[in-house]
């Protein structure tokens, strides 16, 4: 585990206003976290790109917008109130409790997600040197199961039928909308439903910042096919390639810290064929980034079982009844954002510097006046920047010396900071100034927005 880079990227969110740990004033909430002027746009970019390849740019893709709040039938039918249950075990010590496969793992390295909570105790039991990562002690309770779904009370009286939960996963709003969108556009099979939302599930491991919250914001797909005409292992290859290229691509993560980690048989849930993790390696290891699962079309059956509506659809070619297979790629975006954070932070002998691509930079450009204290400098500087805004978020700094300006927007990722100075006022020149290699050239004022634009595609 790298700590220090840990310790330090989590610094630097709080500083410069990415990441506040929730409810701060009030001494904190566990596993809840606020995002600042800077990781509002950066959670904002990462949602807008992640929208515009899975939906706006493919023809097979429609979007989704299901409520948080929902029925009990839904999750009963789901499976979630019967099994999303995580096995955790307290310390006898310090009280703390943690989830029993995290614990053993952390100390052990080996997976074992899925293991019985039998399992789980016995290897607790036999190994004296996993220990509470809290205080140290080896006595720990008995392996419990935990359910993650958090219920909620609707309506002034209890007890009355107002039973409803929030969703532990924004795919169930999918299928149970899967007839309703069918029904209400043109889509033909194979075809993707996608959504973004908040997700809620009731985690209670601490420590990690953002990569593991009772709060988070899921982007997931059920993409619908016929298994008698469209191939699994061909369309799961597709969607390996697409995640791939996403993260690599456009989010510009560095390859060799991504890799894909199949499920064995204990791992995968049993109504899946395959899964798949996309693992990014945190500072505190390589961890699940983006799920990818051959889901058969377990879910749409069990809906219409329990809600006894009729979920298929027609075939218009062939009049065939078809309840679809679904393949779901599953991905947090806050995680996304943790990775981004970790894999653009650099140090440099003098300076942080985030080296984000600048399609996902909070800040495309920054705008200096060279002093604050010269009237036409600063009108010059205002109506730049004024110009640039409607284009672009563009931040502006006019405090402290030009050199101390630069290291401020390094660290929050900032490409590009445009400089006024004398010669602006008589050529109509700026310096614009490069983040990552710090070079300078001057460029007409009219030039700079497609100087900019010209690296955000
Ligand atoms: P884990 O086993 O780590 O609890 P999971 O396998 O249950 O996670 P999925 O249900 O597959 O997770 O969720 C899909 C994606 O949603 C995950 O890959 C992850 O990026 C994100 N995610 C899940 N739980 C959380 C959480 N508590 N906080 C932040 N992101 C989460």
């Amino acid at each position: 585990m790298n700590q220090d880079l840990m310790e330090k990227i989590v610094a630097l969110s709080k500083r410069r206003g990415f990441i506040y740990p929730g409810s701060e004033i009030y001494g904190g909430l566990a596993n809840t976290y606020d995002y600042g002027p800077l990781g509002t746009e950066l959670l904002r970019n990462i949602r807008n790109l992640w929208w515009k390849y899975f939906v706006q740019e493919r023809s097979d893709m429609v979007g989704l917008d299901s409520s948080i709040i929902s029925h009990h039938r839904v999750w009963e039918a789901s499976g979630h109130v019967a099994g999303f249950a995580d096995a955790m075990v307290d310390c006898r010590n310090c009280k703390a409790r943690m989830r029993a496969d995290q614990l053993i793992e952390n100390f052990k390295g080996e997976k074992v997600e899925g293991k019985s909570p039998e399992d789980l105790d016995k290897i607790i039991l036999e190994n004296d040197d996993i220990v509470c990562p809290n205080c140290h002690k080896h006595e720990f309770t008995k392996v419990r199961k935990f359910n993650l779904l958090f219920p909620v009370q609707l309506g002034i009286v209890e007890g009355e039928g107002g039973e409803a939960y929030l969703r532990g996963e924004t795919a169930q709003g999918i299928f149970i909308n899967f007839k309703n969108v069918a029904d209400s556009t043109r889509v033909r099979l194979p075809f993707g439903i996608a959504q973004i939302g908040k997700s809620f599930r009731n985690e209670i491991t601490p420590g990690n910042s953002i990569f593991r919250t009772i709060e988070f914001e899921q982007g997931e797909i059920e993409y619908f096919f016929d298994p008698d005409s469209s191939t699994w292992e061909e369309l799961f290859e597709k969607w390996k390639g697409q995640i791939w290229n996403f993260v690599t691509q456009e989010l510009g993560v560095k390859a060799e810290n991504v890799k894909w980690r199949e499920h064995d048989d204990r791992e995968r849930s049993f109504y899946s064929k395959k899964t798949e993790d996309l693992e990014y390696n945190f500072p505190f290891g390589f961890k699940e980034l983006w799920g990818l699962a051959y889901r058969t079309n377990y879910d749409l059956t069990n809906h219409s079982e329990v809600s006894k509506q009729d979920l298929t659809i027609v075939d218009p070619m062939t009049n065939k009844k078809i309840l679809p297979h679904v393949i779901e790629p599953a991905v947090g975006l806050n995680r996304l954002l943790l990775m981004i954070l970790v894999d653009a932070y650099t140090q440099e002998e003098n300076r942080i510097v985030l080296k984000l691509d600048p399609k996902l930079a909070p800040y495309k450009l920054a705008v200096f006046p060279l002093v604050a204290n010269k009237p036409e400098l600063l009108d010059k500087a205002r109506s730049i920047y004024d110009s640039l805004k409607p284009k672009f978020m563009t931040a502006w700094d006019d405090r402290g010396n030009i050199g101390k300006r630069y290291l401020s927007q390094d660290e929050a990722g900032t490409p590009y900071a445009v400089t006024i100075d004398y010669q602006t006022l008589e050529d109509d020149t700026v310096t614009i100034r490069d983040r990552d290699t710090a070079s300078q050239e001057r460029i007409r004022v009219s030039e700079i927005s497609s100087y900019v634009m010209d690296n955000l595609t």
